[in-house]
């Protein structure tokens, strides 16, 4: 399994710009997160981008952050 394409879901969220809960497209991506080292211990981490189905504003938020 090397690319894991979303995954795409529909659930209802306040959205800042609209000031309400708005229907948002919720996917899951893996960003490539490379340092530029040759052995490239490169990590893939899994975001998560909700993007509001009324205005179009994308949140992007990291899912593992500890
Ligand atoms: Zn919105």
């Amino acid at each position: 399994m090397t690319s894991m394409s979303g995954l795409t879901d529909q659930l209802s969220e306040y959205c800042p710009s609209c000031g309400t809960e708005r229907p948002h497209g919720v996917s899951v991506t893996l960003v490539t997160e490379s340092d530029e080292t040759d052995n490239a211990a490169y990590s893939r981490e899994p975001y998560r981008v909700s993007e509001c189905l009324n205005c179009g504003r994308r949140t992007e938020r990291r899912m593992n952050d500890a």
